[in-house]
């Protein structure tokens, strides 16, 4: 995308914020109160927020002397697998947002890389990509549906939970096969 390209964000989607009512004066702020439709894909592989869930954005917009910080809260529900026995793990998260986003040929946009500093496309500001980095900063790798959860039998795939203390899988020993064996040409 060319550098200072016209706008292409939607200032009616729920993750692009419209900064038009705060003054560009170092020290105004606003506050951003709403409900958005959490979009696909986010989450890390065995856990996240279903697209479409609601996520609750509580933050704040102050102007800084060469663009916008937003800082806050966003949480919702995820849902995922516990990576030792596959149960369903339904819980929430919320993830710490602050994120500096620069005006459009300020000076901080022509010295700083974009993954550095956030971009202002004109009046607004796109919140997804750093609403994505944190929510995959906060949702575990390796979730689990209680933290001493003792997983699946290798053998029977049954949940520990569910087997009786002495559950085994006793092999029978090659040698008694061997004698099962010749009991059963006897008969
Ligand atoms: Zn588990
Ligand atoms: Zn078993």
């Amino acid at each position: 995308m060319p550098k200072n390209s016209p706008s292409n964000l939607n200032p009616r989607s729920p993750l692009v914020l419209d900064t038009r009512d705060l003054p560009r004066r170092p020290g105004a702020m606003r506050t951003v109160k709403r409900v958005a439709p959490a979009p696909a894909d986010l989450g890390v592989e065995l856990i996240g927020v279903p697209e479409g869930a609601d996520l609750d954005l509580d933050l704040r917009l102050e102007s800084v002397s060469e663009g916008v910080l937003v800082s806050g809260t966003i949480s919702g529900p995820v849902r995922g697998e516990c990576g030792r026995c596959l149960r369903e793990i339904n819980d929430s998260v919320v993830v710490n947002v602050q994120e500096l986003y620069a005006y459009q040929d300020s000076t901080t946009d022509s010295t700083t890389d974009e993954d550095e500093v956030g971009r202002m496309q004109g009046d607004l500001i796109d919140l997804e990509p750093a609403l994505r980095d944190a929510v995959v900063l906060t949702l575990p790798t390796n979730p689990l549906c209680r933290e001493d959860c003792p997983g699946l039998c290798p053998e029977c795939g049954v949940h520990w939970d569910d087997l009786p203390v002495d559950h085994s899988h006793q092999q029978i020993d090659p040698r008694w096969a061997g004698l099962s064996q010749l009991n059963r040409t006897e008969e």
